[in-house]
């Protein structure tokens, strides 16, 4: 096992665009290889991709190895998984990072199972156990109940998804350098099984959810669709996105790609709303990262009290309105 070192990082980028959560990786990545007194690398996949080096390095990679070919231009499983199982196997690092992304979710159990190797899905926290060298990868379990922490004691790398933002995004140092490995994986013309004809980007602007900084959410005590209006009117005030907890979902107020929580989306930002929100454990686990909450409620023992930063006891139906005419008034 000791043949194993490093930590390394899933550089997840489509047409030359980096997924965000691939730098809170390297943030949290550097931490653990400080940890392990070992190196840092982000391994990057795609066609034509080399002017994202130095990005890689700036967000505080030592390494980046770099797997070029025409097959990577889109992802697709097959070339993907076997040409990272490619660079594992001739470095062999001893952790590897992905994003719980829908890309990083396919591409690592597919991974995991080459290797032949453990996985842990969706951490929120991640540790190194000084006297083992561990990983300690923890996550919510039963329901959010319990946090799990999971050790992957017998193989090596020990593989891990995290959300995107649940980990801080770390400082960008423009200029910082490091080493290029370049690795080269023959691929057949026929690996990827499958032919990508066109990206159609969705307009949705809930997909973005995890990158937004004002977001204004909704509870069941919104009471109904209609009063979703309120909502949208200061998260309009405020340029912010309209979020919902599970219970306002599943009463059909808002789609479920719009839900904050265990089971939704983990959102970082800078101000959340939490509007007829009780402040339920598996939704704080989706938005207590945020820097300021603000929380309505006409519950003063509501718990979401507990976590926020102001608190309104009140009705929504009168304080949303009044917030929403000061911000106007503010912001104009
Ligand atoms: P409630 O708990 O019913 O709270 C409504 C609040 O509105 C109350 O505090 C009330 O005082 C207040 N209120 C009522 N009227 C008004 C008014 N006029 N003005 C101001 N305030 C008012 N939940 C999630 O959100 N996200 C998840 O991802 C998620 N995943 C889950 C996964 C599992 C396995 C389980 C078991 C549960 C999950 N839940 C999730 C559900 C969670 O446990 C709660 O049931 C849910 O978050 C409650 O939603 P709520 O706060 O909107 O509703």
């Amino acid at each position: 096992m000791s043949k194993f070192q490093g930590v390394w990082v899933f550089i997840e980028q489509l047409a030359g665009e980096v997924a965000p959560v691939s730098w809170e990786l390297l943030g949290a990545g550097r931490t653990l290889a400080d940890n392990l007194e070992g190196e840092l690398a982000g391994v990057l996949l795609g066609h034509e991709v080399k002017h994202l080096v130095s990005e890689v390095w700036a967000y505080g990679a030592d390494k980046v190895y770099l797997i070029e070919d025409p097959v990577l231009q889109f992802y697709r499983t097959a070339p993907y998984a076997r040409a990272l199982v490619q660079a594992v196997k001739e470095y062999q690092p001893e952790i590897l990072l992905l994003g719980a992304t829908s890309l990083g979710r396919d591409l690592s159990g597919a991974v995991a199972t080459a290797l032949g190797t453990g996985l842990t899905a969706d951490c929120t926290g991640l540790a190194i156990q000084p006297e083992t060298r561990f990983l300690e990868q923890t996550r919510p379990a039963f329901g959010g109940n319990v946090m799990a922490t999971i050790l992957c004691r017998r193989h090596r790398p020990q593989m891990a998804t995290v959300r995107p933002r649940v980990m801080p995004m770390p400082s960008r140092r423009e200029g910082r350098r490091g080493e290029l490995v370049r690795v080269d994986v023959t691929f057949d013309a026929d690996e990827a099984r499958a032919e990508v004809i066109e990206i159609i980007t969705e307009k949705n602007k809930a997909v973005y959810l995890d990158r937004a900084e004002i977001i204004v959410a909704g509870g069941r005590g919104v009471g109904s669709k209609e009063n979703f209006a309120l909502l949208e009117e200061l998260a309009g005030v405020l340029g912010g996105t309209l979020a919902a907890s599970r219970a306002a979902v599943e009463a059909g107020w808002l789609p479920p790609e719009y839900q904050v929580g265990q089971t939704g989306v983990t959102v970082r930002p800078k101000i959340y709303f939490a509007i007829g929100i009780s402040g339920a454990i598996q939704h704080l686990v989706g938005m207590q990262g945020a820097d300021v909450i603000v929380a309505v409620n006409n519950d003063p023992d509501a718990p979401i009290f507990k976590i926020a930063t102001y608190g309104i006891v009140g009705d929504f139906r009168e304080v949303v309105p009044a917030l929403t005419a000061e911000f106007r008034l503010r912001l104009d």
